[in-house]
């Protein structure tokens, strides 16, 4: 099978709202009146980012929900992505199920593949997406890193830490029970985008990103960008995965025996969860208990934006915890 019927099997679909997909030089959008387009790119390195040996039908998901959840953190609406592949072989039923993965995302967020690129090499995939954000009275209705206000407070949406976890545990560096794996790997392996909370917060939220590298690392990108600090309530922020880990301890069938401190980690630092992570004033917080709630996504208020720079990190008690939860950083 050569590259063009490659793309023309696997790759090449209706795209019924861009107003050109796969085949020319270029591909055609026409954003609407009155909207900016939001744009960002994702690569995912075998290897790198993932095991030799990862499912592709996951795989595909998860090249596609990490750039979504780029726009998530925007609040901008999916609208179509390019997709550049390097593939050491033409391997059909690998494309088969790479491709069925990343369409099935596509499809629930209404995103078109208009475009690529198709070479041999080592595995490597490559997705840009593009999203639509509104611009409201001359002004970008756009979710940014840069609007943390001193007094906002500060919510993380779902948990945080089981990705890394997963992780851990498929590194050897943990043992949980396989119903905790299972769950955790799900997380890892098919990320959910918060699309739709990210929509919701429009308005409501002042900055928001997602958590791609680990909460604190990330928080220090809102937190730089707005020229803030923050106080985060370390224990309120493992609280979902700890509970979850005690839940399953009520019933009798496991127990996860971590330090309060490896929870901590788990939360603060591991990557790879794509929640989002916002700030918004303490006057929006049934407006934002509603963006939740009708997005099926639940939110913490984790901390707050202070006015005093700098990164704080309590225990319930009010106790300073360490702040050096090392983020994911290629080239640290
Ligand atoms: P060009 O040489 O002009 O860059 P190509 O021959 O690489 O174009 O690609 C032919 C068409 O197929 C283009 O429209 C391109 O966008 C599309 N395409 C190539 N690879 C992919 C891919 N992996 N997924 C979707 N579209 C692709
Ligand atoms: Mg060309």
């Amino acid at each position: 099978m050569g590259e063009f019927d490659l793309i023309a099997r696997y790759f090449k679909r209706l795209t019924p709202q861009a107003a050109l997909g796969v085949g020319d030089d270029c591909a055609l959008v026409q954003p609407k009146p009155g909207t900016q387009l939001a744009i960002s790119c994702d690569m995912l390195v075998q290897g790198r980012h993932f095991f030799a040996n990862t499912d592709p039908r996951k795989l595909g998901h998860k090249a596609l929900a990490v750039n979504l959840s780029d726009l998530a953190a925007c609040g901008a609406k999916p609208l179509a992505f390019t997709l550049a592949l390097a593939l050491p072989e033409v391997d059909e039923p690998w494309l088969a199920a790479f491709s069925q993965g990343m369409f099935e995302l596509a499809d629930a967020h209404g995103c078109e593949l208009i475009g690529g690129d198709t070479t041999a090499g080592p595995l490597n995939i490559c997705i840009t997406v593009f999203g639509e954000v509104s611009v409201v009275n001359g002004q970008s209705q756009a979710l940014l890193r840069s609007g943390a206000r001193p007094g906002d407070d500060l919510y993380v949406s779902g948990t945080v830490g089981d990705a890394r976890l997963a992780l851990d545990v498929l590194l050897g560096k943990l043992a949980v029970p396989d119903e905790v794996l299972k769950v955790a790997r799900a997380r890892l392996e098919t990320p959910d985008p918060r699309v739709t909370l990210g929509l919701a917060l429009r308005g409501v939220a002042t900055s928001a990103i997602d958590v791609s590298d680990g909460l604190l690392g990330d928080l220090g990108h809102i937190l730089e960008h707005s020229g803030v600090g923050a106080t985060v309530q370390a224990d309120v922020a493992i609280q979902s995965i700890a509970t979850y880990a005690s839940n399953t301890r009520t019933t009798g069938q496991f127990f996860i025996n971590f330090s309060t401190n490896q929870w901590r980690a788990l939360a603060l630092a591991g990557g790879d969860d794509y929640e989002l992570l916002f700030t918004a004033p303490p006057a929006q917080r049934a407006a934002v208990e509603a963006a939740a709630l009708n997005n099926q996504t639940s939110v913490r208020r984790i901390g707050q934006i202070d006015a005093e720079p700098g990164l704080r990190v309590v225990d319930a008690q009010g106790q300073k915890l360490p702040t050096n939860y090392k983020s994911f950083d290629h080239f640290a």
